[in-house]
């Protein structure tokens, strides 16, 4: 569907990948079946790595989308990893939207696009640790 990537990340996905609803379904906790029964349909599903299916799990894509966008305020607030390597100049932060792969995707039969922009912080690795 899209290449062979995660619809979010745009990883490279291998077997054992996940499908994952965009509109969620909303499985109930403790008996069969979901709150949107409808939503349950091959057009509402996105191929996932697995990372990014568990992190999304129920939420919206605008849900999700601020989640990713808040990952760096986390990192700083919370991994002493992070913080030793920004210092070191390992990490160098940017501000950019949070941009889903399959928002930017073209194929030759279908465009999707995004509904709405966010603006958040990303991180940039130097190619050269
Ligand atoms: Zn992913």
């Amino acid at each position: 569907m899209y290449g062979g990537k995660c619809a979010y990340c745009g990883c490279e996905l291998h077997p054992g990948w996940h499908v994952d609803h965009l509109k969620p379904i909303k499985r109930h906790l403790h008996k069969e079946g979901c709150r949107h029964p409808k939503r349950d349909c091959v057009e509402n599903c996105m191929p996932a790595c697995a990372s990014c299916n568990i992190n999304k799990h129920s939420m919206s894509i605008e849900e999700f989308r601020k989640l990713v966008g808040g990952f760096i305020k986390s990192l700083n607030r919370d991994s002493t990893q992070y913080k030793i390597a920004k210092r070191y100049g390992f990490i160098v932060e940017v501000e950019k939207k949070v941009v889903f792969y399959f928002e930017t995707f073209v194929s030759s039969s279908t465009t999707i696009t995004a509904s709405e922009e966010n603006t958040s912080a990303g991180i940039e690795i130097p190619n050269k640790l």
